[in-house]
């Protein structure tokens, strides 16, 4: 499946042609002008983003909050609604820290295989719990996996956020020793550059317990491992960290 020059999902079944005549059928309403997606910020500026998605969670959150604290390095956090409505007092130490807070879904779905109703609500009952604990600035929404779909980038726009992606990953998927992490990513990045990095599972959230849920904890707990190693390379390179939004203001 992909997104037409029109702004039509278009399908590869027939399950997928149906959604898209849901998609169509709701013409007069669909949104209008242009939407902004972001992978990395064009600047010469010597600063980049780190971005950690799926918490708030208990087993990550904290660690990644005082690791960020130590190097006195705001960073944004695109929440789960789900785990932010499980730990509210998790959100509100990132907040009080002074990170940035942006939209992750309610449950981590793969939005590319959900149809129009049940994107709607993932980022509406995300973006409303959020703002149940707090009127913080809420500027970015991030696709799960970034699998963007036009009904999401639809209700994105709707709800008044820009749609942002990563230009750096932890690498590897299979890398197990966080120096060859941090080795990886302080090599890739540059300015401007978003790094995608986790704390918390995503849809491994709902079964813990799961192969895919143990290896993701293991995956995230690498990246974790290695994220001072990465600061401070970053750091020594003469870059520093600012949240997305903040690089956003600065780009070209
Ligand atoms: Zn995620």
């Amino acid at each position: 499946m992909g997104i037409g020059a029109t702004g039509t999902v278009l399908a590869s079944s027939q399950q997928d042609s149906d959604r898209t005549r849901s998609f169509e059928a709701a013409g007069p309403d669909l949104p209008r002008g242009t939407h902004r997606m972001i992978w990395s910020i064009e600047t010469d500026q010597p600063y980049l983003a780190l971005t950690f998605d799926d918490g708030p969670d208990p087993d990550f959150t904290p660690r990644v909050l005082e690791i960020l604290q130590k190097y006195k390095i705001q960073a944004t956090f695109p929440v789960m609604g789900f785990n932010v409505e499980k730990n509210p007092a998790l959100l509100d130490a990132t907040l009080k820290a002074g990170h940035e807070i942006a939209n992750h879904t309610w449950t981590h779905q793969r939005l590319s295989l959900q149809d129009d109703k049940v994107t709607k609500e993932q980022l509406h009952r995300c973006h409303d719990i959020i703002r149940n604990y707090s009127d913080t600035p809420l500027r970015f929404f991030r696709a799960p996996r970034g699998e963007v779909s036009g009904s999401c980038i639809r209700y994105a726009q709707e709800i008044g956020y820009t749609s942002l992606l990563w230009s750096v990953t932890r690498g590897p998927g299979k890398e197990t020793n966080p120096r060859h992490v941090a080795s990886y990513m302080s090599k890739t990045v540059r300015p401007g550059s978003i790094v995608l990095l986790h704390d918390g599972i995503g849809a491994g959230t709902f079964n813990r317990q799961a192969n895919f849920a143990r290896e993701l904890h293991e995956k995230r707990s690498v990246e974790v491992k290695a994220l001072p190693e990465f600061i401070e390379r970053t750091l020594e390179s003469g870059m520093e960290f600012i949240t997305v939004s903040k690089l956003a203001d600065i780009g070209k």
